[in-house]
């Protein structure tokens, strides 16, 4: 799943319970959206040459940058359950921007036994899954505004 698809889930959590038990339901909430149809990179499109990167990088950074405009009561759960439901990608981000992006290290399988689950619950990996992305940013868009807003 795209990570602003992550963020607004676990913001959305975390800013509706206002409560600790709200951030592992964040974190959680990681591996049920990966588990949900969505978008992939495939061998005949890398990731260093498709958008969908650049453009949830953006939405991302105006996820925040919207959340600290707003000063919202909430808005410090909201941020604490986005970055929990994203944390289990930090790895990724690494891999790709230090490894792939700027060629460090050469690309190499996922090795801890903890990628090996979060690589094989994404069993609905498909490029046409943008589509499924595009309707939970949507929706997600709609809940959050009007939840928070
Ligand atoms: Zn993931």
């Amino acid at each position: 799943m795209t990570g602003i698809n992550h963020i607004l889930t676990g913001g959305i959590i975390a800013g509706a319970m206002a409560h600790p038990v709200a951030i592992p339901l964040a974190f959680a909430s990681h591996f049920v959206l990966d588990a949900l149809p969505h978008y992939a990179y495939g061998d005949d499109n890398p990731r260093s040459g498709d958008p969908v990167w650049k453009v949830d990088s953006l939405l991302i950074l105006t996820f925040f940058y919207i959340l600290l405009s707003l000063g919202l009561a909430s808005g410090a759960w909201i941020a604490a359950g986005a970055v929990a439901a994203f944390s289990p990608d930090i790895i990724l981000v690494y891999r790709f921007f230090g490894q792939e992006r700027l060629g460090r290290v050469k690309p190499r399988a996922l090795s801890s036994s903890f990628n090996e689950f979060h690589k094989n619950i994404q069993h609905h990996e498909t490029r046409t899954g943008i589509v499924d992305e595009i309707i939970f940013f949507v929706a997600s868009l709609w809940l959050f505004d009007r939840l928070f807003l």
